[in-house]
């Protein structure tokens, strides 16, 4: 997290509590949802991915405000074997003044945070048009010498702290595919397997039932009805997108819950752009 984005959150969290928001866990969410609770206005935070920094810097903000939480986890980020594109592209431009993206045919000359920050926008857009393209950067990322194994070690929370922070009064934890994939982009058995077989890992890490999930990325390219058909299949009782939106009492789809994004204003957003949603309810 930067500085800004620390402050935004801080912001946040004070902004709610100030507008009269009770920030509740997904579980009593849904309890009130079912039981049409229109006592007070309640919202959820959740967090994508498994970053550390949601421990070290997130974390204490969240138990100042007494606020539980959501944590959604790819098996990839503690077992450190996730296609971390966007870690690998982040490194990739803040560490060099001259990069090539071959697979998008484009060489980007960037010497100050600006035209980094424009730089590694404008390939993330490219990506994000067509997921398939992330393992085209492969050869870039060996070219550089980035390893996006280390990355993850850098990155993401490892078993024995994702097994910790579980324990954490405040968290709770749910799925989020084994290797980070657009489901939507594979065909039906390895779309399923992404999703019985994290929640299979995260059950048997934390010796606790996963019944939540975050489809990666959570856009229509990645997502659709026959991802909400397999997470139902899977055994998930509810999946977030990136869709915006605010939760209604009635006729919820809760296998494509709307969640409103957050994400530093200048900083790299696909990093930031999973770390801290909202989901609102009225
Ligand atoms: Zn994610």
């Amino acid at each position: 997290m930067t500085g800004t984005s620390v402050s935004l959150f801080e912001y946040l969290l004070n902004w709610l509590q100030r507008e009269g928001w009770s920030i509740v866990s997904l579980d009593e969410c849904l309890e009130r949802l079912a039981r049409n609770d229109q006592s007070s206005r309640y919202a959820v935070l959740t967090f994508d991915d498994g970053y550390r920094d949601n421990v070290s810097v997130a974390l204490p903000i969240l138990e100042r405000h007494n606020a539980p939480f959501m944590m959604y986890v790819p098996t990839g980020a503690p077992t450190r074997s996730m296609q971390s594109w966007w870690l690998g592209l982040r490194k990739l431009f803040l560490s060099r003044d001259k990069v090539a993206i071959d697979a998008l045919g484009r060489q980007f000359h960037c010497s100050d945070i600006r035209s980094k920050t424009l730089a590694l926008a404008e390939v993330i857009r490219w990506v994000h048009q067509d997921y398939r393209r992330s393992a085209m950067l492969a050869p870039t990322f060996k070219q550089a010498g980035i390893s996006l194994a280390t990355l993850n070690d850098a990155y993401f929370l490892d078993e024995r702290e994702l097994g910790i922070l579980a324990r954490h009064p405040l968290a709770s934890i749910g799925g989020h595919t084994t290797s980070h994939a657009a489901l939507a982009t594979l065909d039906g058995p390895s779309a399923r397997a992404e999703l019985a077989d994290n929640r299979a890992y995260l059950e048997n890490l934390l010796q606790r039932s996963i019944r939540h999930l975050a489809y990666p990325y959570g856009g229509p390219r990645a997502c659709g009805l026959r991802e909400e058909h397999l997470a139902n299949d899977v055994g998930f009782q509810t999946a977030v997108t990136t869709r915006q939106g605010q939760l209604h009492e009635h006729k919820m789809n809760h296998l494509a819950l709307p969640r409103i994004g957050f994400s530093s204003r200048s900083g790299f957003t696909a990093r930031m752009s999973g770390i801290m949603e909202a989901v609102q309810a009225r």
